[in-house]
């Protein structure tokens, strides 16, 4: 934003008024969520909220499609009217600064934030977070993009070090945040939790003060993550604005000694108060009460969006035989089976999440479109995980030691017998730990580090291949366990906390064995949960599920993960949950019309079932609206318009940063895969994926013509090409232009990248022309030697189709001459 000269004044009259004190009080939060104002010079406290997908402050709110699906809609659009939604339900909440959007690159399946993200490529997040900053920032609130930078994994996330090579982080972790800063004007910007480079984020001059506020200029306010600063003198000069919840670390108890001592400047101070008000006065804070409350806290508006997106998010992957769309007549009884299809998870868990005012889950959403036309049965297919440990019959009970340590050293604290090895409800698990807190926050309890030996003997009833799962949780803190069988160590997570739940088998005879689990939870805000279920193969799933399966015209599989397990703070598995892997298969065996719907927020592994069912939705975590949107697509009344915004793998291993997930060395996660993530990893080793990025099916068809590269006068290209709907109804289809690298570059780069989309909205038999202009940076790689971004002369590939893999026509682009562009 234009930083002009009234405004400026203003700022330099308000800081000459304040006492050093003052200034440091203000660059620390209060209240657990509120950035202090000062009573005595008229600055109002304002108010900050978890608001990437609606706004967790005071009330309910609406609950908006979660990041990665509304990527899945290549909606510019959209994603302008989803933030100018939650502006307004900010502004109806007197929120100043909403904490989001988050838009961390998607590295892997396994990263159990990358619901809230934007998926694996830095060009189409940039193009949806620009419009989406844009909409929340109209409604006088400030964005707050996060995590800046390298928070691209939840485990270790406050100790992990993210070793990034710069022309990878200009290419692929800066874009977005770039975008939103030179394009968007976001007024805020978050801090990530770990380390790159060596340096803590909320320390990191080199990115802070370097890139961020010296190539970007962005004269709006670095804040802290909750709990991410970890060094005052560091913090300071490392480019931190403000420290959230509170001045833990840049106090006046600490920064006046640093000031004295020159170590930390006054400056340096007054910048940092210069930033906070330039932004107070930039949205009008200093002028009008934030709380707008003609805007109804239940806003219709904001509930239609809602709807829109889902409908635009989801992603057809799979329809054999065109089983979809179905026929309203010909489905006379439909059975919704699987966890998620009742308890549908609106989002992921962590600070994203949201309790909407209302929700339709996938099977109201189902029913309620058929009405009375329809049966419509319903099972949950497996039983719940808590259920499942309960049942567990150990000989004896369970023996519990607790530790008041965390490696189970010294006499144990506390001992018990406990009928299973389950210990603890979400979010109320009493008596894990002693009930003393470290300190509270609000209303969150931080609880003591514990660790725990639970010990067993299991007969099963017969011989043959178990299941053996482990759930752990603990909120916003990490938990670890090992598990013995019979003395022998079967699974080891002491070191990184791998998923919230995990599953092992392993064949049992029918004799007693000795089980063993060591656990420990280094407290978090809530008490920890911990269970151990065992369940023989081939008995996940209930009968009643298989029945009701047998009898339906159609089976609607809702299996995928919830807020307990792809959750901030937790990685999760490629694989799906526990049992859920049975559950397709038996009714797949059961039904030869069986269509997969998952919650997931990404990759999941499908090839146990894949060959085996008729149809497969992916739909995210698609907000409180998703059920009807299922419904609508399921039948036809909205055409899937939903691309991946991901490239999905066949196997774990075929991810492009397989090997460098896990930190090689000490805390050190060296993104050795560099710039070759997603689909530039993928064509880069030759691996056929699952599903290509871009990928999604339609109920209609679109050909491809006219392809005309035309160079225009200052250097950019037009891309111009037609599309044409060629079946019988209604649709949109995304066309995706990709520039494809030069032959002899002095860099490796990517086969192809994406630099261009259009989503174009076709009636049956019509036909449009996409045009899609392509600049400098579209052709450039970062030049690490002369640090800028160099394109090279010479011919380059234009290639455009429906996705990564489906390319439809080709063109060329000749550079004359090599060109550079500032960084
Ligand atoms: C998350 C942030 C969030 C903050 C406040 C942190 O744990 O990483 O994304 O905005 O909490 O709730």
């Amino acid at each position: 934003f234009a930083q002009n000269a009234k405004d400026e004044a203003g700022i330099e009259s308000i800081l000459k008024q304040m006492t050093l004190e003052e200034k440091i009080d203000a660059i620390g939060g209060v209240n657990g969520f509120d950035v202090p104002g000062l009573k005595r010079l008229n600055l109002p406290l304002l108010k900050t909220a978890d608001s990437p997908f609606g706004v967790r402050r005071d009330s309910r709110s609406n609950v908006m499609v979660g990041g990665i699906a509304l990527a899945a809609t290549w909606n510019p659009l959209l994603a302008r009217e989803t933030g100018t939604q939650i502006g307004r339900d900010a502004r109806s909440r007197g929120v100043s600064y909403s904490l989001g959007p988050g838009v961390n690159i998607y590295r892997s399946p396994l990263n159990g934030r990358n619901f809230e993200y934007l998926g694996e490529d830095p060009f189409l997040g940039s193009r949806l977070v620009v419009p989406f900053i844009e909409g929340e920032q109209s409604q006088g609130v400030s964005s707050t993009i996060k995590h800046f930078i390298g928070n691209n994994s939840e485990y270790w996330r406050h100790t992990s070090d993210s070793v990034i090579d710069e022309r990878t982080m200009r290419e692929i972790y800066l874009p977005i945040f770039e975008a939103a800063v030179k394009d968007a004007k976001t007024g805020a910007v978050m801090c990530s939790y770990n380390l790159v480079n060596g340096e803590h984020m909320s320390a990191n001059s080199k990115i802070n003060n370097g890139i961020l506020k010296g190539d970007w200029k962005f004269p709006g306010v670095l804040m802290s993550d909750w709990d991410a600063t970890y060094d005052a003198e560091a913090a300071a000069n490392g480019g931190l604005d403000l420290e959230m919840p509170f001045a833990k670390f840049m106090n006046k108890q600490n920064l006046m000694p640093l000031i004295k001592s020159g170590k930390v400047s006054e400056a340096t101070i007054d910048d940092k108060v210069r930033r906070l008000l330039r932004t107070a006065i930039r949205f009008g804070w200093l002028d009008r009460p934030q709380e707008d409350n003609s805007i109804p806290r239940f806003n219709q508006e904001g509930r239609k969006v809602a709807l829109q997106a889902a409908r635009e998010a989801l992603v057809l992957l799979k329809n054999q035989n065109n089983l979809l769309p179905l026929d309203k007549t010909k489905t006379k009884t439909v059975a919704v089976i699987g966890p998620n299809g009742y308890y549908t998870p609106v989002l992921g868990g962590g600070s994203a999440s949201i309790a909407p005012f209302e929700t339709v889950n996938f099977l109201q959403g189902v029913s309620n479109y058929l009405g009375t036309n329809a049966n419509v049965t319903f099972a949950r297919g497996i039983n719940s995980y808590g259920n499942l440990a309960n049942k567990v019959k150990f000989d004896g009970g369970v023996k519990a030691e607790y530790f008041d340590n965390l490696e189970l050293s010294g006499t144990p604290e506390r001992t018990e017998m406990m009928p299973s090895m389950a210990k603890g409800m979400p979010f109320n698990f009493a008596d894990f730990s002693t009930g003393d807190t470290e300190f509270t926050l609000g209303s969150f309890q931080f609880q003591k580090p514990i660790s725990a030996r639970l010990t067993a003997n299991f007969t099963p009833k017969m011989a043959g291949d178990y299941d053996v799962f482990v759930q752990q949780m603990t909120g916003f803190g990490d938990s670890n366990y090992r598990l013995y069988i019979d003395g022998k160590k079967v699974r080891d997570t002491w070191e990184i906390p791998i998923a919230s739940i995990e599953e092992l088998s392993l064949p049992l005879d029918a004799k007693s064995h000795k089980i063993v689990l060591e656990y420990k939870a280094q407290g978090g805000i809530s008490q920890p949960l911990i269970r151990v279920g065992i369940v023989k193969k081939g008995e996940w799933v209930e009968q009643n599920a298989l029945e009701l399966a047998k009898k339906a015209d159609v089976v609607i599989v809702a299996v995928g993960f919830d807020a307990t397990n792809e959750t901030e703070s937790w990685d999760r598995t490629f694989s799906l949950p526990p049992g859920q892997n049975e559950l397709i298969k038996k009714l797949a065996a059961a039904n030869k019309n069986v269509v997969v719907v998952i919650n997931s927020g990404g990759g999941v592994e499908m090839s146990p079932w894949i060959d085996k069912v008729s149809g497969v939705i992916e739909s995210w975590y698609a907000g409180q609206e998703g059920g009807t949107a299922l419904a609508e697509i399921l039948y036809g009344e909205t055409n899937p318009s939903g691309r991946l915004p991901i490239t999905i793998e066949k196997r774990a291993e075929d991810n492009p940063t397989f090997n460098n997930y896990y930190p090689q060395k000490g805390i050190h996660v060296e993104y050795k895969e560099g710039v070759f993530v997603g689909y530039r990893g993928f064509e880069k080793n030759n691996v056929t994926p699952q599903f290509p990025f871009g990928f999604g099916l339609s109920y209609t068809n679109f050909a491809y013509s006219n392809l005309l590269v035309k160079p225009l006068n200052d250097g950019r290209f037009e891309v111009s090409f037609n599309v044409k709907n060629t079946g019988t109804r209604e649709g949109a289809d995304v066309a995706q232009v990709y520039v494809g690298s030069k032959k002899d570059s002095k860099v490796s780069r990517p086969v192809k990248e994406l630099k261009g989309f259009e989503k174009v909205f076709l009636k049956a038999g019509e036909t449009k022309k996409v045009s899609v202009i392509l600049d400098k940076r579209a052709f450039s790689y970062f030049d690490v030697n002369s640090k800028n971004w160099r394109a090279e002369a010479g011919d380059y590939d234009i290639l455009v189709g429906r996705s990564s893999a489906e390319i439809l026509l080709k063109g060329k682009a000749n550079l004359k001459s090599d060109m550079t562009s500032e960084r």
